[in-house]
């Protein structure tokens, strides 16, 4: 098989994905995506309920917990929730607040994919989904991928394969198995923001409660 060279080698094609992709491509750098799902972005498909709760205006450092408290404050410094926001109103989406900042797509989350597709195209990225990554190699002149697509050969490889959540739509551990090929320390992983999926008589008694948001306080066992 053939072998593609690029700068920026992108693996995985969700919202951080292409974001980088858009981003190192608007700096003129050669950029391909690959992912080995049948469509792009699926979790930002049915994000927010299918209208992708895409920022909120209230965003600050002390919204996220991290074992490097300044990457966010940098990160932000740099690209804030009115970048996003500006980029959404240029591409003519139409969206509303629902409360506490929460901004949602009024129509779809498709839009959002979309937007961020035609941001690729015009950065002039390349997207490749069901492409399967067998095994990296890194060497002096750069990192070599071995994929269902052929050889890749890129400066700089970007892994951005998401976390462990709905594997049904893609999801897998891979991004954490590279950061221990290469030597980085992984911290063991645990459930964040999920919902709640029931079946039988529990789904039968709730079904009704889908979909219902309001602010509570529960407790259990004392927590
Ligand atoms: C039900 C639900 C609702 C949510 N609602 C919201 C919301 O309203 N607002 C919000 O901000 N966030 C929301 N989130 C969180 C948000 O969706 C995620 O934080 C975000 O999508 C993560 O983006 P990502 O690019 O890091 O990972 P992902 O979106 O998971 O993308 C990773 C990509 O990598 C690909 N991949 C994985 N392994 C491989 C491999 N080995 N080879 C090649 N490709 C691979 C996957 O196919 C996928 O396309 C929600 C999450 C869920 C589950």
């Amino acid at each position: 098989m053939s072998t593609i060279r690029c700068d920026v080698l992108v693996i995985g094609a969700g919202a951080a994905g292409l974001m980088t992709a858009i981003t190192a491509g608007q700096r003129g750098r050669h950029v391909q995506v690959i992912d080995h799902a049948n469509k792009i972005g699926k979790k930002i498909l049915m994000s927010g309920g299918g209208r992708c709760n895409f920022t909120n205006t209230g965003t600050t450092p002390a919204n996220f917990l991290s074992a490097n408290p300044h990457f966010c404050k940098s990160a932000l410094a740099r690209y804030s929730p009115y970048h996003f926001i500006e980029m959404v109103e240029r591409h003519g989406i139409a969206y509303h607040e629902k409360e506490l900042g929460q901004l949602f797509c009024d129509v779809s989350s498709k839009q959002i994919v979309k937007m961020l597709v035609d941001e690729c195209q015009q950065a002039g990225v390349q997207i490749r989904t069901q492409c399967s990554v067998e095994r990296i190699e890194h060497g002096t002149d750069g990192f070599r991928v071995h994929t269902t697509h052929g050889l890749f050969h890129c400066a700089s490889l970007v892994v951005a394969t998401g976390g462990l959540s709905i594997p049904s739509l893609g999801a897998t551990g891979f991004g954490y198995e590279i950061a221990r090929q290469f030597g980085h320390q992984v911290l063991p992983t645990r459930a964040g923001l999920v919902p709640l999926t029931l079946s039988g008589t529990h789904q039968e008694r709730l079904a009704e409660l889908s979909g219902v948001a309001l602010p509570v306080e529960a407790s259990c066992n004392g927590t």
